[in-house]
């Protein structure tokens, strides 16, 4: 006993589409949209509120890095971060925001620590 119900759930799906483009599927309202497309601004709210959540649920860093001075403690911080992303310690979103510190930090000790042009300029004059 199979019944056929593609045609009407198409006709109550949403005509939205989401931010990748495809259609939004979603179970529509009245006017042909769902409730996320129908109230964009209701979605920005809860999406707000679902980010204020999670941080509420610590997933930051427990223990943030203390001594970032040497490229060896960036390296150690990397592959904690890593561990701490796959065990679901860290949010992915805190993730992004430390790794591209640790880059820019990995960055600023190779300037401190290894410029040859200058001290080779420094010293020939
Ligand atoms: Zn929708």
């Amino acid at each position: 006993m199979r019944r056929r119900q593609t045609t009407s759930k198409q006709s109550t799906r949403c005509q939205g589409r989401t931010k990748s483009g495809k259609p939004c599927g979603a179970a529509a309202t009245e006017g042909g949209l769902c409730f996320f497309h129908a109230n964009p601004n209701k979605a920005a709210e809860l999406g707000r509120m679902g980010g204020q959540k999670n941080r509420h649920h610590g997933l930051g860093f427990a223990d943030p890095p203390q001594d970032l001075n040497t490229a060896k403690a960036v390296k150690e911080e990397c592959a904690r971060l890593i561990e701490n992303v796959c065990t679901g310690t860290v949010s992915p979103r805190i993730a992004a925001c430390v790794g591209a510190l640790l880059n820019l930090q990995m960055r600023v000790i190779h300037d401190r620590s290894g410029s040859p042009s200058r001290k080779i300029r420094t010293s020939t004059q």
